[in-house]
């Protein structure tokens, strides 16, 4: 059960979360959030076409993001597994994401689905302070979440995990363990 997609708003703690479970795996944390933090960070050329989307709380263009992950899935230290955060946020990547996998004779094994009440997502994201937490692009990533995200969890329904998100850090983390270990 080590391939597997986290899930949630903006502010869920999918990072958080993916840091406490990759070391208690032992997989790759592959966050694609904060892969485009570090080129925009670099100035590399895909930074500097993905800041503005950065900026806005938009999706970087789908062709630009199936790009960085394929690279990033096909490092060795991704063939055993991975904990893949950020990605996929519309149905097209999960599409490509499945065709990845699909090249490798594996699937996912389960998308774990970070519950959240909306005013604690809000809350967490306005005390975390980084360069993109300001109101108005917070309120459009939650927008381009129900949009353009939300959608999978349907799309995903048969590895779906729903876990409670609300609590402290190791808290949650043994929530998921528990439930994977329960499908496994
Ligand atoms: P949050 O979970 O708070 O939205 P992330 O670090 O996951 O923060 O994402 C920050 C930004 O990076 C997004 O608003 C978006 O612009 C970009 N991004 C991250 N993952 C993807 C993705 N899979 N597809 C397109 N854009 C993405």
């Amino acid at each position: 059960m080590t391939r597997l997609v986290l899930v949630g708003p903006p502010g869920a703690g999918k990072g958080t979360q993916a840091e406490a479970l990759s070391a208690k795996l032992s997989v790759p944390h592959i966050s694609t959030g904060e892969l485009f933090r570090a080129h925009v960070a670099q100035q590399t050329p895909l930074g500097k076409e993905a800041k503005r989307y950065l900026d806005s709380g938009e999706l970087v263009p789908d062709t630009v993001t199936n790009e960085m992950v394929r690279e990033r899935l096909t490092e060795p230290d991704a063939k055993a597994g991975f904990l893949l955060d950020g990605f996929p946020r519309n149905t097209k990547q999960a599409e490509v994401l499945e065709s990845i996998l699909a090249e490798q004779g594996t699937s996912l094994n389960a998308v774990i689905q970070l519950s959240v009440p909306e005013d604690v997502v809000v809350q967490r994201l306005m005390s975390r302070g980084r360069s993109d937490d300001t109101e108005e692009v917070i309120r459009r990533r939650q927008q381009v979440y129900l949009s353009d995200t939300a959608p999978l969890l349907n799309h995903y329904a048969d590895v779906l995990i729903t876990v409670d998100g609300v609590g402290e850090v190791d808290e949650v983390a043994s929530r998921v363990l528990n439930a994977l270990r329960a499908r496994a």
